[in-house]
């Protein structure tokens, strides 16, 4: 099979992938995950008319004539049912959020008025109705769709749902992920220290972008490149929804990985990708699972992640946004490019008057796990292009952090 482009390996990935089944949970827990049910309101909320400052609550007709003099005839807290109604002429001192009398149409910010006698106060603006008066309904109508289901919960849609009293809410499940790392030169992380070995990056780099993603996988460990030990420790692997294998699956005698998956039932749908780094990519199912086969250089490893096992993932768990957000960037250097494969450079971002700037983070072998480390975005070189010069603007597809940044950004005139 001739290696895929990105873009068909994608819609086969998602092809496999579809949202799980609902759950319910508790609220406190709920920041990040997806609806699985349509939240209506229960009330109108506000409740009734309230005043949107402190201040009076006036009616607007009395004011054709300013300043004026007039009785303050109540005193209203947010949380009390006034039982007055406001006469002609007359006005009530008012807190904000709290309820409008009746007879009331408009409220007098405290800064546009002076206190005089006791039980007086000079109005010094007029108004029209309405003004400063936060309508009945306003954020909340009862009955009314608040939060579509397929929605994503966050900081500001958990909110909603506590104002709409969700204690515990229905949302989707998290796909259960397994993480393996394969080779014989690896050293585990708590292993002792031994020169000559390699550390297993990649468990921990996946472990990291997994949990990145909200979900908390499991570490199988790492398996030597020896068939039955490989067997086994696959066969724990595919009891997961999803399966991510590092090191092993490209065409080396000692690359046992793909092998070892089809004897266990694995249907392999593609083992190539016309990207780099990422090439020897490959991903296969099985009645119950996926498994994804990733590269062992750790930048290739991570880099796949993103661009196949990052949207399966989101799909699985309910999210419609499936890929990074992307931006245009100048490049501040030149870029050597050989055409035929997708490329994706690390670099940094920074910006001028005219928009961001990327800068490659140093060497891009993808052994050289610190251009990952570094970087803010993957830029990527499309496959016919012959290189890039400085100057050119390109897209970015940004990485986890990058919703920061260093300034504001906000010019206040
Ligand atoms: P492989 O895909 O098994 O041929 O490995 C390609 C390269 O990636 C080799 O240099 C490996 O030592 C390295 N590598 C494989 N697995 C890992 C890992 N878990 N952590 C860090 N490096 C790895
Ligand atoms: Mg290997």
């Amino acid at each position: 099979m001739s290696p895929l482009a990105l873009k068909d390996a994608q819609h086969i990935v998602l092809q496999h992938a579809v949202a799980l089944g609902a759950e319910s949970i508790d609220l406190l827990q709920a920041l990040g995950r997806v609806l699985a049910q349509d939240i209506r309101s229960n009330r109108d909320h506000p409740p009734y008319a309230v005043s949107a400052m402190d201040g009076y609550a006036v009616r607007a007709a009395d004011l054709s004539a300013v300043p004026v003099q007039m009785p303050v005839v109540a005193d209203i807290k947010a949380g009390e049912l006034p039982s007055i109604i406001l006469g002609a002429g007359q006005c009530a001192r008012i807190m904000t959020g709290a309820k409008i009398p009746d007879g009331a149409d408009a409220v007098i910010r405290v800064e546009d008025t002076q206190a005089s006698a006791s039980h007086r106060v000079q109005i010094n603006v007029s108004a029209q109705a309405g003004k400063d008066i936060r309508q009945r309904g306003e954020n909340l109508r009862t009955g009314e769709i608040v939060l579509a289901a397929g929605s994503e919960i966050t900081p500001g849609a958990l909110g909603i749902l506590a104002m709409v009293k969700c204690a515990r809410v229905q949302v989707r499940q998290r796909p259960r992920v397994a993480i393996l790392s394969s080779g014989d030169e690896l050293e585990g992380l708590h292993d002792a220290f031994d020169a000559n070995k390699i550390p297993d990056a990649n468990s921990y780099a996946l472990m990291a972008q997994v949990q990145a993603l909200g979900i908390q996988p499991t570490l199988l460990g790492i398996a030597r490149d020896d068939p039955a030990e490989l067997r086994g420790m696959l066969a724990l692997g595919l009891q997961h929804d999803v399966l991510l294998v590092s090191g092993g699956t490209s065409v080396g005698v000692h690359d046992f990985v793909r092998p070892t998956l089809e004897a266990l039932g694995v249907q392999m749908h593609f083992w190539r990708v016309q990207m780099r780094p990422g090439h020897p990519a490959a991903f296969g199912t099985t009645a119950s699972g996926k498994v994804f086969c990733l590269p062992g250089n750790p930048v290739a490893s991570m880099v796949s992640f993103e661009q196949l096992v990052a949207p399966a993932l989101r799909r699985m768990m309910g999210h419609a946004r499936l890929y990074r957000r992307t931006l245009p960037a100048r490049l501040t250097q030149s870029l050597p490019h050989r055409a035929g494969n997708l490329e994706f450079v690390r670099v940094v971002l920074g910006r001028d008057e005219q928009g961001y700037l990327a800068t490659p983070t140093g060497s891009q072998s993808s052994g050289v796990l610190l251009s990952m480390a570094r970087a803010d975005g993957l830029l990527v070189v499309p496959n016919k292009s012959e290189g890039l010069a400085a100057g050119d603007s390109a897209t970015v597809q940004l990485l986890d952090g990058t919703a920061f940044q260093e300034y504001s950004g906000i010019e206040e005139q």
